[in-house]
């Protein structure tokens, strides 16, 4: 199973070592924080930038564990290498892309980083398939998807962005072999919620969670509403495995 924990955003030097600190002692695989955050509206909090990665890597040779963050324009994946950063993610507001992807494909060629896409914002199985195929189409090996939810307006759900199942079926049956994980955070959009999210996918078959979380929740720069506290990740991940 792959577990990927931490906070939506790396926001201050402290902040991503104490979070990275207590998840490397629980068994995730993988430590995330976001240096560039797109957001939907203008004037949000779009990250630290570069001194995020310096963040992550401090954290990496501290703890000894693997790292990944998110990737939104080419010249972020030059960044990764220069930090020594071990994978990184396409987001929901860029893998809708294609142009987008594609410029991020042909930077991420041969430079061994692990990549995870996710779901784009519609509820289109293709866009997200196509996706991951200009990451094959340029050489990129190691992929995986991640289930974050559709936006879906008018929609009387509970979460923040609607779990789709049935795409996910779509695309593992015509992707077998690309390891599909959930990100029940940014389905549920609310705390309370996330556990059962991540227990849904799991009984559907996941191959793993992304799960956010931060040691003062209520503070988080961005996300507040669903982060967990890093124990309860690490807790929720016992859970579930
Ligand atoms: C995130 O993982 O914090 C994020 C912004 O994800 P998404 O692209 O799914 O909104
Ligand atoms: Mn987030």
């Amino acid at each position: 199973m792959i577990f990927i924990a931490g906070p939506c955003a790396a926001e201050t030097r402290e902040q991503v070592l104490s979070t990275a600190e207590i998840l490397s002692n629980g068994g995730v695989t993988m430590f995330r924080a976001s240096a560039w955050k797109p957001r939907t509206r203008a004037g949000s909090f779009e990250g630290v930038g570069e001194v995020g990665l310096k963040w992550l890597a401090d954290a990496k040779e501290r703890f000894g564990i693997r790292v990944i963050t998110e990737i939104d324009c080419a010249s972020n994946v030059e960044l990764l290498t220069k930090y020594g950063i071990d994978a990184c993610w396409i987001g929901a507001r860029t893998s809708c892309s294609p142009f987008t992807v594609s410029e991020l494909a042909s930077a991420l060629s041969g430079r061994g980083i692990e990549v995870f896409v996710k779901n784009p914002v519609c509820a289109d199985p293709a866009l997200w398939i196509g996706a991951v195929e200009r990451l094959f189409v340029a050489g990129v090996e190691a992929v995986n998807a991640i289930h974050r939810g559709f936006v879906q307006w008018g929609s009387s759900s509970q979460y923040r962005n609607e779990p789709i199942w049935d795409i996910v079926d779509i695309f593992r049956s015509e992707m077998p072999d690309v390891p599909m994980i959930c990100d029940p955070s940014h389905i549920a959009g609310r705390a309370d919620l996330v556990a059962d999210v991540a227990r849904q996918a799991i009984d559907r078959g996941a191959d793993g969670l992304m799960v956010e979380c931060h040691p003062n929740p209520a503070a988080a720069k961005s996300d507040a509403a669903q982060q967990l506290t890093p124990h309860a990740a690490l807790q929720l991940l016992n859970w579930v495995s």
